[in-house]
């Protein structure tokens, strides 16, 4: 393969502070061991998120600078519509300031207790924000996603059938509508092929659901599509995502993702009184319909970004550059998980780590020495993350990975190679990474707060192993 060379050439930089392992202890030190407590200038390659951390095009910057401000009715707006409305084709359209205040608007209306929302796999807030309501997030992705060998094309798929024994189960009066999520972000950015879409609208037909679309990564699911889809090889991207709405009656979406800007974000919708209803609730949360939670100017971004996005060769550079870290650090006998998806390459550190225990968190043992040797930011997907339970207790995640998220556009081949080196020397010398321990937690969520030291010692090791068996 030829070097994939970035599509863009570089206007305007940001300094990387470059610092040394010793520094980095102290830092590391002062923020308790969890790596969300790091000023972010502290860190050389941050591979936290690839949310809302793109760099924007110098057209977006000055697209910016034509946003209009004016509180209803702004240009901005219309600009805004006509982009979302061009690839999405949906009739009404409604910004809000990200992704989750898309779902909680749209949840609100028709969650509640005894609703529930069949999705491949929900991502995160849109779970929290279906049980808020009352209403159960249930996730009916294909079994070969669970094997992070599996190298099913489409590892986001729904499984059809679990769908169609899902909705006899349960009853089609109370599952207000069926969500697909693409790309799958809490299963790895595996893409949901056309195939499979159409498979669910006719289950959806059957039985009189409505279909919604989690359309954050709709580009990279597109790109995949064309290129391990046989039917859309030949067809453009632009008209590939076109085909991946038309089977939908609604989306909501984080612009934070593929629409390539800082915020932002959408519910979109074909059903005139649950618009109407929407529109109501936005303007008690968001505000007016035409702004909608954003200024006019990050309209106007986002309108560009959605050009920008579905070009092809920004695509090919976005998935073959997320392919080219997953595989090398593969080829240097690092268990990754495979195929690598679009937005980030994750890695099994229960598998990397057999000396740590999952309950010893081999996850935040990685992203913990990543961050010393080499100033890596990334985030730990594992039993730190999931594995505390509501009463308290504590049981292992289904998996222990650490996910190198990539911001679109931000860094360059040879920061890529950087992070490749700086994993084979820690893959070389892994038998020194240790086992981690939590010394204090709030009662949620607490990757986000937790405090960590390191255990010198793995005499606890066994009795560790045997308590997380499930
Ligand atoms: C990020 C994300 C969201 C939520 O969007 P925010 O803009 O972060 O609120 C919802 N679904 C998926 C799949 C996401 O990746």
């Amino acid at each position: 393969m030829k070097t994939i060379i970035e599509p863009f050439k570089i206007k305007s930089v940001e300094p990387i502070k470059m610092t040394t392992r010793a520094e980095r202890e102290q830092y590391l030190q002062a923020a308790h061991f969890n790596l969300f407590g790091l000023k972010s200038e502290d860190v050389i390659i941050d591979f936290l998120t690839d949310s809302g951390t793109s760099s924007m095009s110098a057209k977006q910057w000055a697209s910016v600078m034509t946003g209009d401000e004016s509180y209803a009715g702004s240009p901005s707006f219309f600009k805004f519509e006509k982009a979302v409305k061009n690839l999405t084709n949906f009739q009404y359209i409604i910004p809000t300031h990200q992704g989750r205040a898309a779902e909680k608007i749209l949840f609100s209306i028709i969650g509640g207790k005894g609703k529930l929302i069949p999705n491949n796999r929900h991502f995160d807030t849109t779970r929290a924000n279906i049980e808020y309501t009352g209403a159960k997030a249930v996730d009916l992705v294909i079994d070969e996603a669970n094997d992070p060998q599996n190298l099913h094309p489409f590892k986001g798929n729904m499984d059809i059938n679990k769908l169609e024994q899902f909705i006899n189960m349960h009853g089609v009066e109370n599952i207000p509508l069926v969500m697909v999520t693409v790309t799958n972000n809490s299963g790895g950015g595996q893409p949901v092929s056309i195939q499979n879409i159409r498979e669910i609208k006719q289950v959806c037909l059957k039985y009189g659901l409505p279909l919604f679309i989690d359309a954050c990564r709709f580009a990279e699911n597109a790109y995949f599509i064309k290129m391990r889809e046989e039917e859309f090889k030949h067809t453009s991207v632009e008209d590939i995502v076109k085909e991946l709405f038309s089977y939908a009656d609604g989306c909501t979406m984080s612009a934070k993702k593929d629409a390539l800007v800082n915020i932002g974000g959408w519910l979109a919708l074909n059903d005139t009184k649950l618009a109407e209803q929407a529109r109501n609730l936005l303007i008690l949360t968001e505000g007016f319909p035409t702004y909608g939670g954003l200024a006019g100017r990050d309209l106007e971004a986002i309108a560009t970004g959605l050009e920008e996005v579905i070009d092809e060769d920004y695509l090919h550079y976005r998935i073959v550059s997320t392919t080219y870290l997953g595989e090398h650090l593969h080829k240097a006998g690092i268990p990754v998980v495979r195929p690598i998806g679009g937005h980030a390459v994750y890695i099994d550190a229960r598998a990397m780590l057999p000396h740590i225990a999952p309950l010893q968190y081999p996850g935040q043992s990685l992203a913990v020495e990543m961050y010393l040797h080499a100033g890596i930011r990334a985030c730990e997907i594992g039993t730190v993350m999931f594995g505390l339970q509501p009463d308290g207790t504590e049981i292992a995640a289904d998996m222990d990975l650490v996910r190198l998220a990539i911001p679109r556009r931000v860094y360059t081949q040879s920061h890529i190679d950087y992070v490749i080196e700086a994993l084979t020397e820690i893959n070389e010398n892994k038998q020194q990474l240790k086992p981690m321990k939590i010394t204090w937690q709030p009662s949620q969520l607490r990757h986000f707060t937790a405090r960590f030291s390191m255990v010198n010692s793995n005499l606890n090791n066994q009795l560790l192993q045997q308590a997380f068996v499930k």
